[in-house]
């Protein structure tokens, strides 16, 4: 059952707030319209929950620009959030590659590692950028971004060709991403799914393991970080809220993880997908906009 709300920060002071313990906000579409740019209501909002120490962290599928970066863009735009209430997809690399056995290893990086080797040495991995030791590697990372494939695409398709069992992870299951400039980039989905179809046609199945939103992997950091750091221990999936714009990512993730969802109508959801949506990608909650 989905409730129609026309200001979300209303909706939560009288009553969101006995249903939630915590909140997860998508960026773009939800607090910004591009860089720099707030949406109505956004700074407010962020002002109101900091006031009442309700503990909040913003998602980002952006895995290849550092925490301070990424939170730049938003403060830029008068919201005042600090670098610790970013949460990038990279960051559950660390939690995957416990679960994988991969601390301490080295991991084979497609792209420039400048900025994610922050992400890649805080979960005790090694980056490795040259495409002559890929063999060497544990593991494959595919973090997105702005960089020279050919190289990198190329080493990757024959380790995995030679070696399909090697763990293929992938910052996030995007297709393409708006860049802060304007235009779109291409997203580190599509440059594992180009490998992926290759290795199909050699009649290997390979199964990347992403990071991102819909994806568990971010979920379950942002969860971890929400009990380690904002006192709340026992929290539980039902007690947070993810506020975004995508219903196949911010929404049909959140349902999956059992969390409550609220979709903001200032991105990129029109009313009439929203109709059609499938039961998965269905928000408890529809907002006009923030406040
Ligand atoms: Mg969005």
């Amino acid at each position: 059952m989905m409730e129609t709300h026309p200001a979300f920060l209303d909706w939560w002071k009288q009553e969101g707030r006995r249903h939630y313990d915590a909140i997860l906000f998508d960026i773009d579409g939800t607090l910004i319209l591009g860089r720099g740019n707030p949406l109505p209501g956004a700074p407010e909002t962020i002002d109101y929950l900091h006031a009442c120490s309700t503990p909040f962290r913003l998602l980002t599928n952006d895995g290849n620009r550092p925490r301070e970066r990424k939170c730049s863009f938003v403060t830029e735009a008068g919201i005042r959030v600090t670098p610790k209430e970013i949460i990038s997809c990279s960051h559950a690399l660390k939690g995957v590659a416990q679960r994988l056995g991969l601390t301490g290893r080295d991991i084979f990086v497609m792209g420039n590692p400048v900025p994610p080797g922050d992400y890649i040495r805080d979960a005790a991995l090694n980056p490795v950028t040259d495409p002559a030791r890929i063999s060497e590697c544990a593991a494959i990372f595919a973090a997105g971004g702005r960089y020279e494939w050919r190289e990198s695409i190329l080493a990757v398709f024959n380790e995995l060709a030679r070696n399909p069992a090697k763990p293929f992870i992938v910052a996030n299951p995007d297709s393409y991403y708006p860049e802060p400039e304007g235009g779109y980039g291409i997203g580190a989905g599509s440059q594992a799914r180009y490998v992926v179809q290759l290795l199909s046609e050699l009649g290997i199945v390979k199964e990347p393991l992403y990071l991102g939103k819909p994806c568990r992997a971010i979920f379950d950091y942002a969860l971890e970080e929400l009990r380690s750091d904002c006192g709340l221990t026992a929290l539980r999936p039902e007690r947070v809220l993810m506020l975004g714009d995508f219903l196949k990512s911010d929404i049909a993730g959140a349902n999956a993880m059992g969390m409550g969802s609220g979709l903001m109508m200032t991105g990129v959801t029109t009313r009439e997908a929203l109709e059609h949506a499938p039961e998965e990608e269905r928000p408890n909650y529809i907002f006009d906009h923030l406040a």
